[in-house]
């Protein structure tokens, strides 16, 4: 086969990782190297079908001893299979990046023969890109689950970012749909990297399994709490194969706008301060479709509001609807020259129509509607202003 067919191959079979994101590493240069991992050089950017457009990101084989029903490449689909030989995958990233196509490499793999036999074969590529060639650019490397601690080291050593997809939030789902996985395979090898410092993610699928909001998002703090990851990815489930495992038909809406909610309560999370009791609970387990968790959670606890733009502080500020982690700061800078109205917010680009309900300012106090009516008129403004890309993966929670 030649190298144009295995590559377009082996590039879609990666295109449904989301988990590939930059872990803004920052290494100059070497005096006889190539490349480097500063953080300038990483572009975020990803296309419309997922892949992201400045990383090589390929799989180094779609054999795979697995049959995990959601996976295009799992061994009972019958579809044109193929690899990489580690040498060829070294040799095609230099030469995309001399030709400046790409700024690193996602490397994932399907399971030939067993997890520590592939790992070795990915640690070949990136051993022969570091040490032959000297590149010093992003490398972001899939473990493979219940690959050996050693190898899962010496990788932790070479790349970036390793990430392990924990792919459902529930063990009982995972091990229904991909019953050659285990929770623990997933995680140890996270656990292990963790020691080394270097920056993880995961992914996990949304909709292929009945799990609420409230156990995934749960699921993300925990993790985060336990310095397991630098990022969670949310993937709406598409249907590929048909399987009765899955719960879904094949007709199924990949469920984007879920996966955006998720995207702002992870931001929640991570940025703002909330913990998932606040976001969600068990009585209303899924977040509001209508309305972003940050504005959802302020309508219910209405009585923490008005607050003052003049006086608040940082942390107090973050948590009105409409105000973000950058407006916030802006607002405290501001006001130390003049008193703020509605007119200065706007100049200042905090989202007006959000914040009118939660805030004091100088010109402005708010007269408090029912709650009921702060939400219709929220709702309306999210429907009527909506702009969210609902293939983008960063869904600030402002
Ligand atoms: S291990 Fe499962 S998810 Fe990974 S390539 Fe194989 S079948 Fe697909």
């Amino acid at each position: 086969m030649i190298l144009d067919e295995k590559l377009e191959i082996l590039s879609d079979a990666a295109k449904y990782d989301s988990s590939c994101s930059s872990s803004g590493s920052d290494r100059p240069v070497q005096r006889d190297g190539i490349g480097n991992g500063a953080l300038g050089g990483i572009c975020h950017s990803f296309s419309a079908d997922g892949r992201c457009i400045s990383l090589l990101k390929v799989l180094l084989t779609n054999h795979c001893v697995f049959d995990c029903a959601y996976c295009k490449n799992r061994s009972s689909n019958d579809i044109k299979r193929t690899a990489f030989a580690p040498e060829e995958l070294a040799r095609l990233t230099i030469e995309f990046y001399k030709r400046n196509y790409i700024e690193g490499l996602f490397l994932s793999s399907g399971i030939v023969k067993n997890a520590d036999h592939t790992m070795e074969l990915m640690l070949r590529c990136i051993r022969l890109l570091r040490n032959e060639y000297r590149f010093g650019g992003y490398i972001h490397l899939k473990l493979i689950p219940g690959a050996s601690n050693e190898l899962v080291l010496q990788a932790a050593k070479l790349a970036d970012r390793v990430s392990s997809n924990i792919e459902t939030p529930s063990e009982h789902s995972l091990k229904l749909l991909a019953p050659q996985k285990s929770k623990q395979s997933v995680l140890t090898p996270l656990a292990l990297a963790r020691e080394t410092n270097i920056s993880m993610s995961t992914q996990m699928i949304i909709g292929a399994t009945p799990e609420s909001d409230l156990d995934i998002v749960r699921l993300s703090e925990s993790l985060y709490k336990k310095r397991f990851l630098k990022r969670v990815y949310y993937s709406a489930y598409i249907p590929i194969n048909y399987d009765k495992r899955l719960p879904v038909p094949l007709n199924f809406k990949p469920p984007l706008l879920r996966e955006h909610r998720l995207y702002q309560a992870d931001w929640l999370l991570r940025f703002y301060g909330f913990a998932s009791s606040e976001i969600l609970d068990e009585s209303a387990p899924f977040l509001d479709e209508r309305l972003d968790p940050k504005s959802a959670w302020a309508i219910r606890n209405i009585h923490l509001f008005p607050v003052d733009v003049n006086r608040a502080g940082y942390e107090e500020l973050i948590k009105v609807p409409g105000v973000g982690l950058a407006g916030a700061k802006k607002i405290i800078e501001a006001r130390r020259f003049k008193k703020l109205g509605l007119d200065e917010l706007k100049t200042l680009r905090i989202q007006t129509k959000k914040c009118r309900f939660f805030i004091v300012a100088k010109d402005h106090f708010p007269y408090e509607p029912p709650q009921e009516k702060i939400y219709t008129a929220l709702a309306n403004t999210e429907a009527k202003t909506n702009t969210i890309n609902l293939f983008s993966l960063n869904g600030e929670a402002i």
